[in-house]
């Protein structure tokens, strides 16, 4: 049996965080699936489709190198009706620290409540990665930082690229 896994994000943009999350949930699942969608309390700073491409770009040496199938799909339903439309038993989410888990742990109860056949995986944040967030990123590109440390090369670019307009 082919075991699918969901892995929701803004990806605003990819960070190592993430990626460490995408390669380890690839190491339990068959196919795995990145999708890319908006948060209800956070203005993306990326555009969709640029979120889209760098996290593509970003993942393309990992999915070189894993017999899992990694996809990416961009979403804007429920994050359990993505699941089921992906044909995934799971939705893969990463826990960095206390505020992570309260809030992940609300919502993967309710997603349990809204769909009892999809199941919500925790996987820790490694060490090296996890202080690492997306939002601590732009803040210090924005202020003149060197973030490629915290991002691939490509995920830098768009920041810089997309703060440069605005
Ligand atoms: P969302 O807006 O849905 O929280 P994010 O792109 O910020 O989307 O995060 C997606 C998932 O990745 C979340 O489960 C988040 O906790 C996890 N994550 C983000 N950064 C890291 C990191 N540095 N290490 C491990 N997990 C992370």
């Amino acid at each position: 049996m082919t075991r699918t896994a969901l892995y929701p994000g803004s990806f605003d943009p990819v960070t190592y965080g993430h990626l460490d999350i995408i390669a380890r949930a690839a190491q339990l699942f068959d196919r795995l699936v990145l999708a890319v969608g908006a948060h209800h309390e956070k203005k993306a700073l990326l555009a969709m489709d640029v979120r889209l491409k760098v996290l593509e770009e970003a993942v393309r040496p990992l999915t070189e190198r894993t017999s899992c199938e990694i996809t990416l799909a961009k979403f804007s339903c429920l994050t359990v009706e993505a699941a089921r439309r992906a044909g995934a038993c799971a939705i893969v989410r990463g826990l960095r620290d206390g505020s992570d888990f309260d809030y992940e742990v609300r919502m993967a109860q309710m997603n349990a409540a809204l769909a009892h056949d999809v199941e919500t995986i925790f996987l820790a944040a490694s060490p090296s990665s996890r202080m690492i967030a997306s939002s601590l990123v732009k803040q210090i590109a924005r202020m003149g930082g060197d973030i490629s440390q915290f991002v691939p090369m490509e995920a830098a670019e768009a920041i810089r690229a997309a703060q440069a307009e605005t």
